[in-house]
């Protein structure tokens, strides 16, 4: 099963996402973790995001796409692959079309979780206040300013790609503001059609 979970920073793509890599067995490809992964190694790649992602920008189409084709080849995504993160902007979704067309491959479902905005900023203070008390590292991008520039980012570049999926007669979506196991639940029906 091959599908893509839509939504903005702190809809719960990461933890629902997650979830379905256990039900389905297929992998969860953040695109966000991969480039924290690659921050962290100071790879090439990793140095030109750095500044870019602390900030709550965006990192370049052509960096991700690349990081993404070499990916869902790998053995493990044979079976499918959830994307979560990605695709970020309408020409990552349309050369993510092109990419799956040249494999003989389809989407199986394209998911957005619907949450507010007045919802998000306080999701995101609890994720680095829970990270905190269990002793972990806030994500450098996890502070109220550069929280308002992904949201602001999302909202410009992002909230087409959910237009661009509806148009091609793909999207489906689901309350992501009601509790994490209702989520999973209302997922699983969407799945099952
Ligand atoms: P996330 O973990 O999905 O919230 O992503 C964290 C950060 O990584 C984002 O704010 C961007 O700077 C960068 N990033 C992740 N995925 C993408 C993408 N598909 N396109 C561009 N930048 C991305």
């Amino acid at each position: 099963m091959r599908l893509i979970l839509l939504g903005p920073p702190g809809a719960g793509k990461g933890t629902q996402s997650a979830r379905l890599e256990q039900k389905y067995g297929i992998p969860q490809l953040s695109t966000g973790d991969m480039l924290r992964a690659a921050v962290k190694a100071g790879t090439p790649i990793g140095q030109k995001a750095k500044a870019v992602m602390e900030s709550g920008g965006l990192v370049s189409d052509e960096i991700v796409i690349g990081i993404i084709a070499d990916r869902i080849d790998e053995a493990d995504c044979a079976k499918g692959f959830i994307l979560d993160g990605f695709p970020r902007t309408v020409a990552q979704a349309e050369a993510l079309t092109k990419l799956l067309k040249q494999k003989g491959r389809d989407l199986d479902a394209v998911i957005e979780l619907l949450v507010d905005d007045g919802i998000l900023l306080s999701r995101i203070e609890n994720r680095a206040r829970e990270t905190v008390a269990a002793g972990g590292t806030v994500r450098a991008d996890d502070n109220p300013e550069a929280f308002k520039k992904r949201l602001a980012q999302y909202h410009e570049q992002t909230a087409p790609v959910s237009g661009y999926y509806k148009s091609i007669g793909e999207l489906r979506t689901v309350d992501g503001m009601a509790p994490i196991d209702e989520v999973t639940k209302q997922l699983d029906a969407v799945l099952a059609k």
